[in-house]
């Protein structure tokens, strides 16, 4: 049941797999394409921004969200609790304009139930080495962070099975335009065309 003019698109994939790397250029290339700022409990890494790339939160203030029911979805995971904060979601969906949500598997099997339209992408790495050598590379997560991160790794690739589409991401190029393919096609479902189609008829 489609309830909302905008297309809601949950990505996910095992930390280092390149879920950021994608959906930063697809939020900067695909007109009304709006990337989801969840709200954690974690403290920013360098260089992230608050209000761009979380809305950081206290223990205290995640509590009071959740008693209230303004999350779509959350978890814990990594020691750290993140969810996606209801009234933001609806209001950006209102505009019309989409929203690409990077999420983990836990959360999706979530959101997917709270709406049940959502187009759901797992982006696939080349192999387990591939993703830890990522990782290594990002330079981002402690030794210890990237053991606890190629632990859950497996847990998330097992729920490949729930989702819409993979996307392989090995060449960038390649997986780039698949995901952007996959987001146009979902544009241009009858589902989302009904309605211009039949303003269209209406003036023959
Ligand atoms: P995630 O958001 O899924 O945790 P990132 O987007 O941060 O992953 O990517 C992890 C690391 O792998 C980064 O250093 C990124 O530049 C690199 N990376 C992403 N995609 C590719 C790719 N196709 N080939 C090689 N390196 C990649
Ligand atoms: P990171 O700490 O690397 O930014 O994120 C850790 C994990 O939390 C990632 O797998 C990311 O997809 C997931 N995540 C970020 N925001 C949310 C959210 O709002 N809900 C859920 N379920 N997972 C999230």
């Amino acid at each position: 049941m489609i309830d909302h003019p905008g297309n809601v698109f949950v990505v996910s994939a095992p930390s280092g797999a390149g879920k950021s790397t994608l959906t930063q250029r697809l939020v900067r290339t695909v007109p009304d394409l709006i990337f989801s700022i969840s709200f954690t409990t974690r403290k920013p890494r360098p260089g992230e921004v608050d209000g761009r790339d979380y809305f950081y939160i206290d223990d205290a203030r995640f509590d009071t969200m959740v008693q209230e029911g303004g999350f779509v979805e959350w978890v814990q995971v990594y020691g750290h609790r993140y969810g996606t904060g209801k009234d933001w979601l609806h209001g950006v969906l209102a505009t019309g304009r989409d929203v690409l949500l990077d999420i983990e598997t836990t959360g999706a099997r979530n959101l997917r139930q709270a709406i049940p339209d959502a187009r759901m992408i797992f982006i696939l790495p080349p192999s387990a080495a591939s993703l830890e050598d990522r990782l290594r590379s990002r330079g981002k997560d402690s030794d210890e962070q990237i053991r606890i991160r190629m632990e859950h790794a497996r847990h998330e690739m097992e729920c490949y099975p729930t989702y819409d589409y993979l996307v392989m991401n090995d060449d960038l190029e390649s997986a780039y335009h698949q995901f952007e393919a996959i987001i146009l096609a979902t544009r241009a479902t009858r589902e989302r065309m009904t309605s211009a189609a039949r303003a269209i008829l209406e003036g023959f």
